[in-house]
Parts: C-alpha cells; structure tokens; sequence
C-alpha cells in the first residue's frame, strides 16, 4: 500500500482534533477545574517533535508568515501575573521556543503533547493519572477515581496512533529514520524550527 502525504497529514489533523475534542467535552464537565488559559505557559517546555508534527508547524510558520514578521521570541517576559493561582513563571530556561509572552504563537499547530497537557490521562501501563498530566492545577477538587473515563485523554491510542502516523509520513517523504521514526536522531527541535529562514523569528536567547 502506497502512503499519500497528504493523506497522513489529514489524519493527523484529524488526531488533533480528536484531542481537542476531549479537552473540549472536559473543560464543559468541569468549567471551574481547569487553570488553563492563555497566558499561562507553565507547562510549555517541549524541546523537540518528530518528523510529522515538525512538517505540521513548518506549514504553519509558512503559511501564516504574516504573523510572525517582526515577532521576537525571546522567552525573556516570564514575570506573568498568574494571580488567581499563583504560578510563579520565572526563570523557566527551558521554555519552548515558541512560547512568547506566556502564549503559544503556533497554537493551531502545536504538537499533540501540547493538546493533552493538562488533562487527566489514562493508559494501560496506569490509572486515571492527574500526576502524569503536567499540571498540577487543574481538577484541584477531582479524585481521580471519579473521573469519567470517557473524559480522559487515553495516552495509549493517542500515542500508537501518532506513532503510527510519523512512521507513515516518514516512509511516503523519504526521510531516512535509520534509528527508528521515533528516535532521538530522528526528532526535529524546536529552536531550528522557530530559527529557520522561513519563520523570520529573531531570537534572542541564543
Ligand atoms: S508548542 Fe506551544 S503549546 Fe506546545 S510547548 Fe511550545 S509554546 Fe507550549
């Protein structure tokens, strides 16, 4: 069977949509459980993506070249004020590059960790997890054990399928994974994405 780029891009797009679906139908469940908003970039420390989803963004980048022209990301506005839940942003070296003034600047295309962040996860290998979910400030009065299952984010078909779906767009674009599409090689990092010629980001940091 032969794989059509564009055709596993559609798919992925469908798998983020997935995501954003759960995240949607907990956010109506448990309107005053979750701390997420813009503004707040406490969990955006994503260094690196792989092959599909770093092609994801770079069609972004491109395709909106408008609205990054002039835009600096410097990581250097981290004194947010968070007041309602005292998160305290400073200092967060590892922020991604593409996190400017505490909001995503590729949020339609930001990778499907970033989708899932915050939620609470389950997986075969665990529980109804808040812990594996990044945030410790979302569902505060939630036990876990109550928590719908079907509002969950299921880490396990998440995960297979975007595997699935990277080795589909590695073999149709011809990128040669040696070590395997999810390799460390074979990742992509996020400071070249937001310094490559295309995105006309200056930054700062480096
Ligand atoms: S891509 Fe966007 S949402 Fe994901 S870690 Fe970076 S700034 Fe945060």
């Amino acid at each position: 069977m032969k794989y059509r780029v564009p055709d596993i891009i559609d798919n992925y797009r469908k798998l983020c949509v997935y995501c954003d679906s759960i995240w949607n139908r907990a956010k109506e469940a448990y309107p005053n459980e979750i701390a997420c908003r813009k503004g707040c970039g406490i969990c955006c420390e994503l260094q690196s993506v792989n092959q599909i989803e770093a092609y994801a963004i770079r069609s972004y980048i491109v395709n909106n070249k408008n609205l990054f022209e002039d835009r600096c990301i410097d990581n250097d506005n981290m004194n947010v004020d968070t007041d309602d839940t005292n998160i305290d942003t400073n200092d967060n070296t590892d922020a991604c590059p593409f996190l400017h003034q505490q909001s995503c600047t590729i949020y339609p295309a930001r990778p499907i960790i970033c989708r899932t962040h915050g939620l609470i996860l389950r997986s075969s290998e665990f529980p109804l997890s808040k812990q594996a979910a990044s945030c410790p400030y979302n569902f505060p009065s939630v036990h876990p054990d109550d928590f719908p299952p079907e509002l969950a984010a299921d880490a396990d078909v998440i995960t297979k399928n975007l595997v699935n779906l990277n080795l589909a767009f590695c073999m149709a674009s011809g990128i040669d994974a040696k070590d395997g599409a999810e390799s460390a090689e074979s990742r992509v990092r996020l400071r070249d994405l937001a310094n490559a010629p295309t995105s006309n980001f200056r930054n700062k940091t480096l």
